[in-house]
């Protein structure tokens, strides 16, 4: 197939769109439409030639929006339109070619992504409405931990709760932790054992082995793991009943807090940005340096956790905003798995930045930072399954 694949993220307010060349050498146009339904929606692009451009849409739903985003792609079109969908369910193992029982199967595991999947899905009716010739392609955010065995993926739970509900651990982010894994693997040389670190707003580890993952740090939700910008990550599964008992919090009240309310944000008292936080910590904000010692702390502890899932550790992969830039956060991790035997390049470290992958070990497992590209993993498994459907 050599049409660009368009890939659509679509959010409840919020359209992120990318155009996706077959060929790495090519540019890619993308952009975000926000505010979608409101008097201030907008679209911000950037064309074939690397231009900026925005355009009001007043109004606008997100058909509409697609509808303008189609006018900026200055007459390319796609072969293909590849849907980021956050949850799959147990159903779906890979991505699928979107049919009326794809979207009835992904309607049926909303109640497992309240907040994703009808928005994905939203994107899903209008792109079909708009394009009913062009093939759909539905990827998964849940679907590379499909691979998870049992004793990784099942809660101590009763068992109906599992039965009937679906109640399970799933694991999020899997398009980003499938490419930096496939990366490693070609980068090294080998099909590996490798721990990775997707360190963004949103945060999890997963390990991989020889391209299949055994355990992530997300479960049922995105909440559950490692501290992240906003949200808690793991605490003791009493907390729940204790904040309803003791200080009468209803379930939204604890819901928001543990999302929008906790993480780096909640422990600094200043910002869920690490950025900011590493600015303020430089400064003597006591608030922000324990933000930055507890974000690195758990990230470790959960890597050391999920090299229980691997045969071999052959090394560590570093990714998303935090993890492909703050060089002094990776060295805060690899310091506290000593007994991983691993040897920090700290010059290789400070010097590798956004939109670079370098290696970074001196000796033992390696260490990797590799820029994360789910839209690129989305078009590839988009493009794949086409291929395979017309052979
Ligand atoms: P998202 O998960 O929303 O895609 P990103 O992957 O872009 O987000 O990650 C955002 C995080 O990356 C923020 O905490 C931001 O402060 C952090 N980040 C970006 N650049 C740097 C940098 N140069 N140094 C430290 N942290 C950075």
């Amino acid at each position: 197939m050599h049409a660009p694949t368009l890939v659509i993220n679509c959010g409840s307010s919020s359209i992120k769109y990318a155009l996706i060349p077959a060929s790495a050498e090519s540019p890619r146009q993308f952009g975000l439409a926000e505010r979608l339904g409101s008097a201030e929606a907008i679209l911000n692009g950037t064309d074939g030639r690397g231009e900026s451009f925005a355009r009001a849409l007043p109004g606008a739903d997100h058909a509409t929006a697609l509808e303008t985003i189609l006018g900026c792609l200055e007459g390319q079109h796609p072969g293909a339109v590849g849907h980021r969908i956050v949850h799959g369910g147990e159903r779906f193992t890979r991505a699928v070619l979107i049919d009326d029982d794809v979207v009835a199967e992904i309607e049926a595991t909303a109640a497992l992504a309240p907040l994703h999947n009808p928005a994905n899905l939203e994107g899903v009716m209008a792109t079909r409405t708009l394009f009913p010739q062009l093939p759909q392609v539905a990827v998964f955010d849940t679907a590379f931990h499909q691979s998870l065995p049992p004793r990784a993926y099942r809660y101590a739970l009763p068992e109906a709760l599992y039965r009937d509900h679906g109640i399970r651990r799933y694991g999020f982010h899997g398009t980003s932790h499938a490419h930096v894994s496939s990366r490693a693997d070609a980068l090294a040389g080998i099909r590996g054992g490798w721990l990775t670190a997707h360190l963004g707003n949103g945060c999890s580890t997963c390990a991989v082995w020889q391209g299949e993952s055994l355990d992530t740090s997300m479960g049922l939700t995105p909440l559950e793991g490692l501290v992240m910008g906003t949200r808690s990550g793991d605490v003791d599964p009493g907390l729940h009943a204790h904040l309803a008992r003791q200080l009468g919090w209803s379930l939204d009240d604890i819901d928001r807090v543990l999302n929008r309310d906790s993480g780096l944000v909640g422990l600094s008292g200043l910002s869920n940005d690490m950025r900011e936080l590493e600015q303020a910590a430089s400064e003597g904000h006591a608030g922000a340096r324990l933000a930055i010692e507890v974000f690195c702390y758990r990230v470790a502890k959960s890597l050391a956790a999920l090299s229980c899932a691997l045969p071999r550790l052959d090394g560590i992969v570093f990714t998303g905003g935090i993890g492909e830039n703050a060089s002094a956060v990776r060295q805060r991790i690899v310091a506290a798995l000593p007994h991983f035997g691993i040897a920090l390049d700290d010059d290789a470290n400070d010097a590798t930045v956004r939109g670079r992958e370098g290696r970074i070990d001196a000796g033992g497992p390696q260490l990797w930072v590799i820029p994360t590209d789910e839209e690129g993993r989305i078009a590839l498994e988009t493009r794949q399954l086409i291929e395979e459907a017309c052979a």
